[in-house]
């Protein structure tokens, strides 16, 4: 095999605690994860050639040694001595530094890539240890589907799926610092902690009421301190006709879970309207995403 495409999935969360912060700087988690129907696409072709070579229909992201990408064929490489190289092509459409885990996404992308170009035969449990060592969120990315996350984020429980509904995703047009986020987290003095567990028991009750109901994310008040809009925005896709309306991540993206797929329509018409934002989207929950 010379070359693969593979779609590169997002995530939101349905629920964020943070437990606690550890000693370098990493924070403890529970989160309840949730992929979503947008996605990149990647095509990867391995060359000859010693080299990576990165190219991206979005220039804001870097295509050297930064990007997630090179840095999975990188490890890959040298763990595996691999002399061929690999092209790659990114085409983006997961809003950038959005708290929709594209990188994280793209990286797991990549390390499924090389497990298959330069025949690796790794399970996946494998990938998903050298994911840990790139970003937290890498070994939710290669698994997807709806998970509980806890540690920093790489220790990973299946859920069963989020029943059928239509999730509004709107990125404002503005960038979060996560770091920004989580020390302005630690400063907080009152933190009403998210009820995970009992989201978890109306995911397996099948109940959606029951998941929407418990939607907190604990970084929200924080983001919304230095960015008003996200409340703006927030408030705007609950009246639009939401079940419930939360930030994903540090943010600023955030999302609505609706069960009418004409209201959600009408939201994003709304959100554009009002100038809110561009980049919004009406998207369905993905559950298995091997199968695409
Ligand atoms: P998370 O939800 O995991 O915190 P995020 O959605 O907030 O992630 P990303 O979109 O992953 O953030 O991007 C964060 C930064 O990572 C970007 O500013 C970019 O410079 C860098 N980056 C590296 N590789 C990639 C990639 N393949 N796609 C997007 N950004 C990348």
């Amino acid at each position: 095999m010379a070359s693969v495409t593979l779609q590169a999935f997002a995530k939101v969360n349905l629920g964020l605690d943070v437990l606690g912060s550890r000693e370098n700087g990493y924070h403890d988690v529970r989160m309840v994860m949730q992929t979503i129907d947008l996605f990149d696409t990647l095509r990867f072709t391995s060359i000859p050639e010693d080299e990576i070579r990165i190219t991206t229909s979005d220039t804001k992201i870097p295509t050297g040694e930064k990007n997630l990408v090179y840095q999975a064929i990188l490890l890959m490489k040298r763990e595996f001595a691999v002399k061929k190289g690999m092209e790659v092509y990114i085409d983006k459409h997961i809003p950038v530094a959005a708290g929709m885990a594209g990188g994280s996404a793209d990286c797991a992308a990549a390390l499924k890539a090389c497990n298959l170009l330069f025949e690796l035969h790794l399970s996946e449990e494998a990938l998903m240890d050298y994911g840990k060592s790139l970003g937290a969120d890498v070994p939710y990315c290669i698994m997807g589907g709806t998970a509980l996350a806890e540690g920093i984020g790489e220790k990973l429980t299946k859920l069963p799926a989020l029943p059928d509904c239509h999730i509004l995703v709107a990125k404002p047009p503005m960038e979060v610092s996560t770091g920004e986020v989580y020390r302005g987290f630690d400063a907080e003095k009152h933190v009403v902690h998210p009820d995970i567990d009992g989201m978890i028991k109306a995911l397996h009750n099948e109940n959606l009421d029951g998941v929407t109901a418990r939607m907190v994310n604990v970084l929200e008040n924080v983001t919304i301190r230095l960015h008003p809009e996200v409340l703006v925005l927030k408030d705007t896709v609950r009246t639009a006709g939401a079940k419930n309306a939360m930030m994903t991540g540090s943010g600023p993206t955030v999302f609505g879970i609706f069960t009418d797929h004409v209201l959600a329509e009408d939201a994003r018409n709304e959100i554009v309207a009002q100038g809110l934002t561009r980049e919004v989207y009406v998207v369905a929950p993905v559950n298995e995403i091997s199968e695409r």
